[in-house]
């Protein structure tokens, strides 16, 4: 079986990348498995962008096939932000509790709709050692929280609010979260893509994809 890099340091990607591609026929490796040091920088101003970079540098550094996940937070009421900025919302040091609090802070009196209204988005991008790359993409709609609450997930899912559940992301179940999230839609489109390009690897086929 190919092995597949999980080009992200992030825990809480790395399980739900793992439950969400089961059996995709391909095996999935973290850095860390292959000894490898990936840096977290990202540098661009969307998510695209961000995660074409971090595949394509996680595949030139592993000569495998990898995939990355660039994500994160969008608020009405702050004009988008935090977008792919998300991770470093607060400071780099920040931990979520202090990046939930903050968020909260600047949303006082904003009310749920449409100021609260916000969207969690996920960009995954496939590359190959070749160079060529490949998207899959998802959005989760939500209302920011008055308060955070729940324990599953990670990130900013104690104050994502899914209204027609009535809670949280972090109250879900980790296979509910599997069943709606961003990057649940995002790995669909990657778990396609994933399927042909196991078809053109079997068979030592060259790849339609010119190097990105
Ligand atoms: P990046 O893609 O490494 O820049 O980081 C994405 C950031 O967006 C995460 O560190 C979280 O702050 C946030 N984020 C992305 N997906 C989720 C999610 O499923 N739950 C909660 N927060 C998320």
């Amino acid at each position: 079986m190919p092995k597949l890099l999980l080009a992200t340091n992030n825990p809480g990607k790395i399980r739900e990348l793992r439950q969400l591609l089961a059996d995709c026929g391909w095996e999935l490796v973290t850095p860390s498995e292959l000894g490898l040091t990936l840096s977290d920088e990202e540098v661009g101003s969307t998510y695209e962008e961000n995660a074409k970079m971090k595949a394509l540098k996680a595949a030139q550094a592993s000569g495998l096939h990898a995939l990355a996940d660039d994500s994160g937070l969008d608020v009405q009421a702050l004009g988008g932000e935090l977008g792919p900025r998300s991770a470093r919302f607060g400071g780099e040091g920040a931990i979520y509790q202090q990046k939930m609090a903050l968020l909260l802070e600047r949303l006082q009196g904003v009310q749920p709709r449409p100021g609260r209204g916000c969207r969690f988005t996920c960009v995954i991008a496939i590359a190959e050692p070749q160079g060529g790359v490949y998207f899959g993409q998802g959005i989760c709609l939500g209302v920011v929280a008055e308060v955070p609450r729940g324990e599953g997930g990670f990130g900013y899912d104690p104050i994502f609010y899914l209204p027609d559940m009535g809670r949280t992301m972090a109250e879900l179940a980790a296979e509910e979260k599997n069943m709606i999230s961003h990057r649940a839609r995002a790995a669909q489109m990657a778990r396609q893509t994933l399927k042909e390009l196991l078809y053109d690897y079997e068979r030592g086929l060259p790849t339609s994809q010119p190097a990105g």
